[in-house]
């Protein structure tokens, strides 16, 4: 049996680092005091004796699990969980009902809500420690699951249905807010030549290069580099003008360059290049689909200008 002070030292990989973290929710503190006293020493507690607080602390810190009491003035524990499970942001968080109902009707309706487990009150340390544990391991394993749906496999950018999502997200803030949105769209240039002469495998280890070099030359923490297609790229830039994208693309070739990965069968250069094609929006004035169509345009007036090079504008259409 695993002692009582190593419960939470095997956590598995993919486990953050940082220690557990936990929300205990009471309106009685002598309740609060005993789960403390059992997660103290290993785990980060944050405590809240109504449901209002609980909810606050619940979005700004992201505990990772939460221990729930149902019984409480104003509002209870069942109409907490329902509310964390209606937000986006906080649904993923498991939450035990810590109660001295042993109502199965009650504990049914607990469990629709969308909690994990029931644990009834006296409170045993050790129950309420090895059910954390549990919990909180196949928090992790869920997580880690979810992460890799959005990445992508080669890369480990983001894919190309994360960054459909987060297209959406941010252009409706970009309406909101009335701000410009902008996107980068990346094409490697004869990049079909470089997989027949230095092979597939290679080919790989380019576009891992590529992609490292993009986003690393992407400074904001909203900013997002995805991987859009086989050797397509694409960034997606809230609160950015078109000339500061102009100049993050710019700044993204100057880099491959100084990376200088040889490809002697381009016609353009004797190292691996980009086309780049630039777009923005202000406050939704171009949908985001068009926003999309838009770089892709200019993506392909710099493929048809000469290769490796950024394009932020539309040629006039000649008669
Ligand atoms: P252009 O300059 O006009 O863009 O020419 P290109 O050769 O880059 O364009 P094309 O669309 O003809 O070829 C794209 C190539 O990218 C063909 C495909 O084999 C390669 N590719 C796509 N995905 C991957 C991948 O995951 N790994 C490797 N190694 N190659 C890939
Ligand atoms: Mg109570
Ligand atoms: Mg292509
Ligand atoms: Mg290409």
């Amino acid at each position: 049996m695993l002692s009582d002070s190593s419960i939470f030292a095997a956590l598995p990989d993919g486990a953050p680092a940082h220690k557990p973290s936990l929300l205990m929710v009471d309106d009685q503190t002598v309740n609060i005091h005993v789960m403390y006293r059992a997660f103290a020493e290993d785990c980060q507690v944050f405590k809240a004796t109504n449901g209002k607080t609980a909810l606050q602390l619940c979005e700004s810190k992201l505990p990772d699990l939460v221990l729930l009491d149902i019984e409480m003035p104003e509002m209870d524990g069942f109409e907490v969980c329902r509310r964390l499970k209606a937000n986006e942001t906080t649904r993923n968080i498991p939450v035990i009902f810590v109660t001295s109902h042993s109502d199965p009707e009650k504990e049914t309706l607990g469990l629709e809500l969308g909690a994990v487990d029931f644990i009834s009150k006296p409170i045993n340390p050790s129950v309420l420690r090895a059910r954390v544990r549990t919990h909180l391991l196949l928090k992790y394993q869920s997580d880690a699951l979810r992460s890799l749906a959005f990445r992508d496999g080669l890369t480990t950018l983001f894919n190309r249905r994360f960054f459909d999502h987060q297209l959406e997200m941010e252009w409706s803030r970009s309406v909101r807010q009335a701000s410009s949105l902008a996107i980068i769209l990346l094409d490697v240039d004869f990049f079909k030549r470089y997989n027949d002469h230095y092979g597939h495998q290679t080919g790989d280890d380019c576009l891992r290069e590529i992609a490292s070099t993009v986003k690393g030359s992407l400074r904001r923490k909203t900013d997002i580099a995805a991987r859009y297609g086989g050797e397509e790229f694409i960034c997606l830039l809230p609160e950015t003008s078109q000339d500061n994208a102009m100049e993050i693309a710019e700044k993204i070739s100057k880099r491959l360059q100084e990376r200088a990965l040889p490809h002697l069968y381009s016609d353009v250069s004797q190292y691996v290049t980009l086309s780049m094609g630039v777009a923005s929006s202000i406050g939704g004035e171009l949908e985001a689909e068009q926003l999309i169509a838009l770089a892709d345009q200019r993506l392909y007036n710099a493929k048809n200008s000469g290769r490796a090079r950024v394009c932020g504008e539309t040629p006039a259409v000649k008669n």
